[in-house]
């Protein structure tokens, strides 16, 4: 796993991404290597590192990024075709980024995994 959090700077804009929405809790950019014609990635401000370090007291949190990531696929009409939402946990699943993220893809159909 990369060692510097490029999504932590991504949030606090010292770096550029297309940032689709940004609220107190999450932030939402497109991937800067679309798998899909739609993919972008539902984040929280907050640093989780991954999905095993979740919490109870995150659940508000984890319900925020879904909704706002059914609520980004109506707005970018991939909710009636159909979309997919990812989270990579550590190595074998090849997660890249040490900060939790839901990936959401979709705009084609996507191969059965
Ligand atoms: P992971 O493999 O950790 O589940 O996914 C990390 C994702 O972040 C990858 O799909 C990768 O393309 C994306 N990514 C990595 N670095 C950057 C960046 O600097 N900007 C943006 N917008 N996406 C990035």
């Amino acid at each position: 796993m990369k060692k510097n959090n490029i999504f932590k700077k991504i949030i606090k804009k010292e770096i550029p991404a297309d940032i689709l929405y940004q609220d107190s809790k999450v932030t939402v950019f497109s991937d800067i290597k679309p798998k899909a014609p739609i993919h972008f990635l539902v984040v929280p401000n907050k640093v989780i590192s991954s999905l095993n370090e979740i919490q109870k007291k995150d659940k508000n949190l984890i319900f925020h990024m879904l909704n706002i990531a059914i609520t980004l696929a109506k707005k970018k009409n991939i909710s009636s075709t159909g979309y997919r939402l990812l989270i990579n946990c550590n190595q074998h699943a090849g997660q890249e980024i040490n900060h939790l993220h839901i990936h959401v893809l979709g705009g084609k159909k996507l191969k059965s995994i």
